[in-house]
């Protein structure tokens, strides 16, 4: 099992790719902390990893606040006796061309995006940085490589997220502990549901592969990043979407 006696926290974990991500890195041995907002969903999602025998908790918490994010940490360490993965996940969509956004939703989406990634990340490190080992994964998107009209906030919240990433690397790889992005193109999630057929149909003319992804290509490029097959890979922007980006 390729990540067996880790402990791996997801964030937006009840559901789409955060899902598919706990469950993905459960199946391959992993006790899981699923994280969200949204309670019953998370408690659902620990339900399944539970039921692949693994150890799981489900946990409401907000990842904009501090407060919660390290209690989050603490409390995992503490119950896990570990803290090795952790994959920056939660995040939200509020569209709307630059001249019409409302300031609130450029707030919104940059805290979650951007200053949860923070958040959680600051609260993670320290448990990581004791044991010497640790894996952190931010799910950044092909908008904050590319832009994209329409999503200001969003671009900007996860291009920041890739100098974040960048960062975070350079600063802990003395600790072995890497810190990578992976960037996923249009994903078929209840985030992208409500995207028009032909808003779709528009989308997937531009995808080499000739298709939306689906949370379980995410989820792999997760996994590899997170075993020790990838501990050599730090600082990197791993692109699932495709081939829409080359
Ligand atoms: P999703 O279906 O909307 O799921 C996101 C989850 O995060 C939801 O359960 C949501 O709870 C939770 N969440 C939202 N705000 C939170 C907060 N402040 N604290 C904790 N949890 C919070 O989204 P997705 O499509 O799976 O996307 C997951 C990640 O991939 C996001 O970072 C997104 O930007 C990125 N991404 C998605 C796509 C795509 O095409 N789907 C493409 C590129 C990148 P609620 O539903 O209750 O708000």
């Amino acid at each position: 099992m390729l990540l067996s006696g880790r402990v791996a926290v997801v964030t937006g974990a009840g559901q789409g790719i955060g899902k598919a991500i706990a469950l993905k890195l459960a199946s391959w041995g992993a006790d899981i902390a699923a994280v969200d907002v949204n309670l019953d969903a998370a408690t659902e999602t620990a339900r399944e990893v539970k039921a692949m025998d693994r150890r799981a908790a489900a946990m409401k918490v907000d990842v904009v606040s501090v407060k919660e994010t390290e209690e989050m940490a603490e409390k995992i360490f503490k119950e896990f006796e570990g803290l090795h993965i952790l994959v920056n996940n939660a995040g939200i969509t509020r569209d709307g061309l630059i001249l019409r956004m409302k300031e609130e939703d450029w707030d919104a989406v940059l805290n979650v995006n951007l200053k949860g990634t923070f958040n959680c990340t600051k609260a993670c490190l320290k448990y990581m940085s004791k044991v010497r080992w640790g894996r952190i994964v931010n799910i950044s998107s092909v908008v904050g490589v590319l832009g994209n009209a329409g999503q200001a906030n969003y671009a900007a919240s996860k291009a920041g997220v890739i100098g974040f990433t960048k960062s975070i690397a350079r600063e802990f790889a003395g600790r072995n502990i890497t810190c990578n992005a992976v960037a996923p193109g249009y994903i078929e999630t209840p985030m992208t549901a409500s995207l028009p057929e032909k808003v779709k149909e528009e989308i997937i003319s531009k995808i080499p592969l000739g298709r939306l992804g689906g949370p379980n290509d995410v989820a792999e490029a997760v996994l590899y990043l997170t075993s020790n097959a990838g501990g050599y890979i730090t600082g990197q922007v791993l692109e699932v979407n495709g081939g829409m980006s080359m």
